[in-house]
């Protein structure tokens, strides 16, 4: 079924790193920083409020709903693209081993809700910032979404490749996984699970034996 594929993107945030304990801590204080300026609030008292719910109910959106602060899923994601994520990212030598040997028999592309500015820092941080390695990179920046499928008609031109002929990884049903499939894109999910996605992996090495 893979056959076919003559490209390969990703999504950052989620996909190409983890959330680990680290990395949770930085999101979370990001969040506390949204939740002050939302309502106006001293970011202390946002704290103790937020990790008053997030200790009970260890999920930072369950937490904001509880609050009460509107679009908590969205505010969690947004914090999750912010730049402060990139100084606690590491170096990945096993997953630019990957990179770079999917980049000999691919077009790889990047899709990403972060700016080209955060989303180079954080490539970067991971040591896949070798020039060209990512043929096309969609950032938020651009007019493109993933959304309304714009970004991944938008790399076919790019590269020159059919839709059909792409697969995107990424690490949410609703945003990487269901526009990319309604265009013929194939897709698998890792870090997440989906019924949608044509693959589910259990990590993002897992694609070393499914595309090499
Ligand atoms: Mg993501």
């Amino acid at each position: 079924m893979t056959r076919d594929i003559e490209a390969v993107g990703f999504d950052v945030d989620n996909t190409l790193y983890k959330l680990g304990p680290d990395i949770e801590m930085v999101l979370l204080e990001n969040i506390v920083h949204s939740v002050s300026s939302v309502r106006g609030q001293a970011y202390n008292e946002a704290r103790d409020d937020f990790f008053a719910h997030y200790n009970e109910l260890h999920s930072a959106s369950a937490s904001l709903a509880k609050m009460g602060v509107p679009n908590g899923k969205a505010l969690v994601q947004e914090a999750m693209e912010n730049a402060g994520m990139a100084s606690v990212l590491r170096k990945d030598a096993k997953l630019r081993r990957l990179m770079l040997s999917l980049s000999k028999r691919y077009k790889l592309f990047l899709i990403t809700g972060s700016s080209l500015e955060h989303t180079h820092a954080k490539l970067r941080a991971l040591g896949l910032s070798d020039p060209g390695l990512f043929k096309a990179q969609i950032c938020s920046d651009s007019a493109y979404r993933r959304e309304d499928g714009s970004a991944f008609r938008r790399v076919s031109e790019i590269l020159s490749v059919p839709l059909q002929k792409m697969m995107f990884i990424g690490d949410r049903e609703a945003i990487d996984i269901l526009p990319a499939k309604s265009l013929g894109v194939k897709t698998a999910i890792v870090n997440g699970r989906s019924k949608e996605a044509d693959y589910n992996l259990d990590a993002i090495y897992e694609l070393e034996e499914l595309l090499l």
